[in-house]
C-alpha cells in the first residue's frame, strides 16, 4: 500500500485563486520525495491538503489507505507527521519531553508507554540529553530536531518537511540529513535547497503552476538546465552534480 495517493487535485481559494489543477502523485512507503517549484506553485497548498487543513475541491488524497475527509481527520492527522518551517510554530510547552509527550498524551498514552515513546523519538532525532531544557534554550537547530522528535511520536506514516535546512548552519543542516537519512519513514520534503533534495531523496517532483511538470530521479531531474530554468529553479553558483 502507498503512504500517499493524490488522484486529480484540484483547488480553488474562496478569491477564485485557481492553485491545483488536477495533481496525480503515489509515494510507495519507505520512498523520500523532494516537492520543489517556485513561489506561488502550488506546494503550500498541496501541503495543506495532506493533512485536511484543506480539503480536496475535486479529486481526492488517501494516506495509506485512508481517506483525507472531515470524519477521518483525526486519524489522518496521526498518520501526517507535518514539521513546519518554523520550529517555534511547533514548540510551545515549558520543556522538550512535554513538546515530545503532547500528542501521543492527547491520542491517550499514559505512564511508562507515553516515557517510551517520548524517549525512542528524541533518541532518533539525538536530542534525549535536552529533554529537560524549555525549547527556547536550544539552538535553532536543536529546535528543529525537537520539532521532528515531536512529530515522530505520533508515529506517522509519512513525515512532510517544509524547508527543512532553512536557516541552519552547515553542520546543523549536515546532522539533520543524517538524522532524516537515518529513518525508516516516508518523506516528502518541500525544499528550495537543491543540493538537499540531491542528497537526501532520490525522486524529486517538480510543481508548477498547480500540476506536476516533472517527477524523476532527483539526479536526472536536477541534471536537465532547460527544465530547471523553466520552472524558475536554480542549483547554488559553482555546483555541480557530484559523480557517482
Ligand atoms: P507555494 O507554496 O508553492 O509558494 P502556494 O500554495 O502558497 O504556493 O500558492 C499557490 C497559489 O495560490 C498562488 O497563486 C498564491 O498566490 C495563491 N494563494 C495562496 N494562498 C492563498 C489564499 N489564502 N487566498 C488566495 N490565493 C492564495
Amino acid at each position: 500500500m502507498n503512504s500517499l495517493e493524490v488522484r486529480q487535485l484540484a483547488y480553488a481559494y474562496p478569491d477564485g485563486t485557481q492553485a491545483l489543477y488536477g495533481v496525480d502523485l503515489s509515494i510507495a512507503r519507505g520512498e523520500r520525495v523532494a516537492l520543489l517549484g517556485p513561489n506561488g506553485a502550488g506546494k503550500t497548498t498541496l501541503v495543506m491538503h495532506l493533512n485536511g487543513i484543506l480539503t480536496a475541491g475535486h479529486g481526492s488524497v488517501t494516506v495509506a489507505g485512508t481517506p483525507v475527509r472531515k470524519d477521518t481527520l483525526a486519524e489522518i492527522r496521526q498518520r501526517v507527521g507535518l514539521v513546519f518551517q518554523d520550529p517555534d510554530d511547533q514548540l510551545f510547552m515549558p520543556t522538550v519531553r512535554d513538546d515530545v509527550a503532547f500528542g501521543p498524551a492527547n491520542a491517550g498514552l499514559r505512564g511508562e508507554d507515553l516515557d517510551r515513546v517520548v524517549k525512542g523519538a528524541l533518541e532518533r532525532v539525538g536530542m534525549l540529553d535536552a529533554a529537560d531544557r524549555p525549547p527556547h534554550h536550544l539552538s535553532f537547530g536543536q529546535r528543529r530536531r525537537v520539532a521532528v522528535a515531536t512529530v515522530l511520536a505520533m508515529e506517522p506514516e509519512i513525515l512532510v518537511l517544509d524547508e527543512p535546512s532553512s536557516n541552519l548552519d552547515p553542520a546543523a543542516r549536515r546532522e539533520l540529513a543524517e538524522i532524516l537519512r537515518s529513518l525508516d519513514v516516508t518523506v516528502l520534503m518541500v525544499t528550495h535547497d537543491l543540493p538537499y533534495a540531491l542528497e537526501l531523496c532520490e525522486r524529486a517532483l517538480i510543481l508548477s503552476d498547480g500540476v506536476i511538470a516533472a517527477d524523476a530521479p532527483t539526479r536526472t531531474l536536477l541534471s536537465d538546465a532547460e527544465l530547471l530554468a523553466r520552472h524558475r529553479l536554480e542549483l547554488p553558483y559553482g555546483f555541480a552534480i557530484p559523480v557517482m
